[in-house]
This record gives C-alpha cells, structure tokens and sequence, in this order.
C-alpha cells in the first residue's frame, strides 16, 4: 500500500554536512536513480526536492482512502532483463509488480484491439486481421527491434542513421498501405505525446518495442511506492535529502558548478550538480556562471512536450466497470485523423484491489491536449470544470450511470502539474520527442558547464520511466568514471 513512511522525510538540519561530493537537484525518478548509484559509492549526497515527496510525476495522493497515482499508469522494463529490473537488482531493492496483459486496448468507434503482453503474439494477431500485409508487419518489427536495440546501446549503428531524420509516419508508410493498420500501429502515441506525423520514428520505437518486448508493469503500492523505494535506498546509502525546498541558483565560480542556493538563501557548497529539473530552466534560470551562448540558445529554441488533463475519481461499490479497458480512446475513423485527441483511461484496482477502500474503485483518465491550445488559458477554475464535465461524458458511453457511483472526484491541468513539478506548462515528457530533439539531438548528460550535468527526461535517451532509469543511471556512471569514484 502507500505508505506513510517516517522514512520519506528530509535529513535533520545538524546532521547536514558543510559540502557535499554532489547535489542532485530534483527527486524525479532520475534524480532518485543518480542519487542512488553516487551514495552507494560512499559519496556524500544530497537531493533538494521543492515538493515534500519525492517522485516529480511518479508520486500517488489519497483522498478519502483512495490511492490516485498523480500521472504515471505503468512503468516499463520492470523485468529481470529490462532496464528498470537490472537498475532494481543493482541497487539492492526488492519490489512487487504486476505483468500487464493484455498489455494495452486501442479503442477506436468501430472496433477495438487487444495488445498482448508478448509481441509476437501482437505481430500475429495483427497478421491474421491484415493479411494482405503478413509480409510488411513481420518486417516492420523486425527493423523496430533492430533500431531499438542499436538506441538503447548507445551503438553507432546504420540502422540509426536511416531513422534518426525519419518520422513514425514515414517509418510507417515505408512497411505497411493498410490505412486502417496503420492507424493500429500508430495508436499508442500517445505514450510520447506527438502525433505520428511528428513524432521521431527511434522515438516511438523506444517506447513501443519497451512495452511490448521489455513489457508494461504496475508497481505494487502504485507510482509512490516506486519512488520510494529508490528514495529510500538512497537514504540507506548514506545520502541526505531537503524536501518541500527549492533550489533558486547553481552557484558557479565563473565556469564551473559548485553548489546550490537555495530559496530561503542557504548555499549548500558540493563538487558538482546534477540537474534532474526543467533544462531551460536549469541553464536560462538557475545557472548563474558564465553561458556556452550557443548552447543555451539552443535551449532556448528547443520546445517541450504537450501536457494533459487529469480525471481522478472514487468509485463506490456497484458500478460496473466491466467495458472500461484500460488503454487509448480514440476518436479517429483513419488514419489521417489518428492525430485528432485521445482519452486514455485506466482502472488500477482492477490490478490493484488494495488502492481503494473495500470493493471500491478507481477510474483514472487522461486527456490529451494539443499545445497550442492552453498556454494561454487565463481563467483555469473554468477551464478545468468543463473537462470534467466533458470527460465524465464521454465515459458514460461505457458507465451510463456512472455520475451515482461517484465518490471523491478529482482533476489536474497542466497548471497542476507544473505547480507540483515545475515542468514548464506542465510538459509532461521534457522536450518534444520529434526528430530534431530525440537520439544525440537531445541535450547530453554533460553540459558545456563544468561540474554541472543533466538527468531526467529533458536530457537523453528520453521521457517515460524507463528511460529516465536509464538517464539518471547513465549520469551516475559518467560521473564515476570521471571522478575515479568507483
Ligand atoms: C500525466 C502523465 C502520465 C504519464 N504516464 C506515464 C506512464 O504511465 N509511464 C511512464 O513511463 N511515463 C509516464 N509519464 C512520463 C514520466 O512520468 C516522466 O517522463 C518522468 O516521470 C520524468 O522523470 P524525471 O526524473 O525526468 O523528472 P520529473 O518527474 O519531472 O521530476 C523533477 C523533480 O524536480 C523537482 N524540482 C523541479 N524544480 C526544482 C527546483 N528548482 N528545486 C528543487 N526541486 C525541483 C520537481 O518537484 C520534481 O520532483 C507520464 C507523464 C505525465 C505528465
């Protein structure tokens, strides 16, 4: 269960040390990862979160005894051999989670498919509904497997190269005509936020062959459980933490990093930083020491990922939720309109019981909303009253009486989640994951500051859970090496 834990709490002001080997700005999941690695070297740590829980979107809230998870509905490569499972074992943490299968549902109006867990499974449901295109599907994986091995390897590979300037859609069109597979296969972009027009194909593919090779698993005690166990291991390593503080400079001797201000103007002094928040932020914000003009005005250029809006609600016993399968909501017919919005909805205590009280339930909805579309909304209260109201409809089609059944009832909007985050305009992934930000086109791990490096889902491989994983222990080990701290 979630757990209210003496443990998640910041490290008592004396205990603290003068200077520390690094501060880790930021407990997202990266953060919590690099802090990790660095304390189990016997390095002294510290994390500043500005929020009093550590997690950044990995973290879950309770309302009259329901456990919502704030944004994150599954996490990839949990198992033995994915990278979140070999990241787990490595750092000796031991943790439940439930395999998703079916893994996923693309619900479009006239029919609906089924992911399996295993994808070879997937490839021959998908053979046996489009025959004509046996040949291009089979194909189609194979190459997506290919790629994704050579990105998750870091490797210099031709396979890259043909894609890195590639769409999802030109990937597509090159294997499949089917208009209507072509949607199917393109139905899960949601999980990286860009319509397939737009969306880098390595990036899709990171995402994709994750799930469905590496599969798809729900942390038991949900997203907070997840965090803290890492943070919690962290502690265990000897690193401190200063949570509900935020972190206003990176303090510079000029060229380098060499510790951290605080908002209330405490400078803790460290060897060097990492940055496990908002990029631009990080070089545009908090970096005070001299710029690399270039690259910050390439920060400056570069564009954040979409965000959402969130429905969470409460349940009481009764209702039937037997027709809402957890996966995307489609509106579109073909696959030209596959970039219209999608509603992904889930229903974790149907993985889950424990999450609510006694035979209760939790739907939890998310509402894709095109960028352009809210940055400039002024008046949020309403904005986020009439989602509700139109989401709430729109799941009535599958719970005609759902509004009865309705105990706790709440909503995020990007504004949420930038308050919680500090993401900009709540951007849900860090940047866009399009061609020209994904691959070596996303900011490294070490940047032209001396000492101060870049963690999470604004840097490389990208957003979603596992790849932060990857980034945060990838960061760590850079700085292992560099430093000579193994
Ligand atoms: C609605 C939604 C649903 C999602 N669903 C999934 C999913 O199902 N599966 C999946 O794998 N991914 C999902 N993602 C994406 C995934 O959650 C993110 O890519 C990932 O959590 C980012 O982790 P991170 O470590 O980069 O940092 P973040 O989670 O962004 O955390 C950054 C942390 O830094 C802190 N911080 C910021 N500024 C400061 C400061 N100045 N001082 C101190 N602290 C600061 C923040 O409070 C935060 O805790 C979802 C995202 C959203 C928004």
């Amino acid at each position: 269960m979630i757990p209210s834990d003496c443990r998640i709490q910041s490290t008592k002001k004396d205990a603290l040390y003068p200077r520390y080997d690094a501060i880790v700005i930021g407990a997202g999941i990266a953060g919590l990862v690099c802090g990790a690695f660095l304390a189990r070297c016997g390095k002294k740590v510290l994390i500043i979160e500005q929020h009093s829980i550590p997690g950044g979107y990995c973290t879950s809230f309770k309302r009259k005894g329901f456990h919502f998870d704030a944004a994150v509905h599954h996490i990839g490569g949990c198992g033995k051999w994915g990278i979140v499972g070999r990241c787990l074992k490595t750092l000796g943490i031991e943790l439940d989670f439930y395999p998703l299968d079916p893994m996923d549902h693309l619900i479009f109006p006239n029919f609906t498919i089924e992911i399996p867990a295993d994808l070879d499974q997937y490839v021959l449901r998908l053979q046996d509904r489009y025959p004509s295109e046996k040949d291009g599907i089979r194909h189609f994986f194979q190459e997506f497997i290919k790629l994704y091995r050579a990105t998750f390897n870091n490797e210099k590979s031709p396979v890259i190269d043909k894609y890195k300037n590639r769409t999802y859609s030109e990937m597509l069109d090159a294997f499949i005509k089917n208009d209507e597979l072509k949607m199917v296969l393109s139905g899960q972009w949601g999980y990286i936020g860009l319509p397939p027009t737009q969306a880098s194909a390595i990036g899709m593919c990171q995402m994709m062959i994750n799930y469905l090779k590496d599969g798809a698993f729900f942390p038991a005690g949900g997203s907070q459980g997840f965090a803290n166990a890492f943070f919690k291991k962290f502690i265990d390593f000897g690193g401190h933490s200063m949570l509900s503080s935020t972190a206003e400079k990176i303090l510079s001797n000029g060229k380098a990093a060499i510790g951290v201000k605080l908002q209330d103007g405490k400078e803790i002094h460290s060897k060097l930083v990492v940055s496990n928040i908002d990029a631009r932020k990080t070089f545009c914000e908090l970096w005070e020491g001299n710029r690399d003009t270039a690259f910050v005005q390439r920060i400056k250029e570069m564009r954040e990922s979409c965000s959402f809006f969130l429905l969470y609600l409460g349940v009481s016993e009764g209702a039937d939720l037997t027709k809402l399968h957890r996966g995307f909501y489609h509106t579109a017919t073909d696959a030209s309109r596959v970039n219209d919005g999608w509603m992904y909805v889930s229903v974790p205590t149907k993985i889950c019981s424990s999450l609510a009280p006694q035979n209760k339930q939790i739907i939890s909805v998310v509402v894709y909303l095109e960028k352009g579309k809210y940055k400039d909304i002024a008046d949020w209260k309403s904005f986020k009253e009439s989602m509700i109201v139109s989401t709430i409809n729109r799941l009535h089609e599958y719970v005609p009486d759902l509004e009865k059944y309705i105990e706790v009832k709440d909503a995020a909007t990007p504004k949420t989640l930038e308050r919680y985050t500090l993401n900009t305009h709540g951007a849900a992934y860090g940047w866009e994951v399009s061609v020209d930000q994904i691959g070596d086109n996303r900011l490294p791990h070490e940047t032209p500051t001396e000492n101060l490096y870049l963690a999470g889902h604004w840097t490389r491989p990208g957003p979603g859970i596992c790849a932060v994983v990857s980034s945060g222990w990838g960061v760590a080990n850079l700085i292992m090496e560099k430093e000579n701290w193994r």
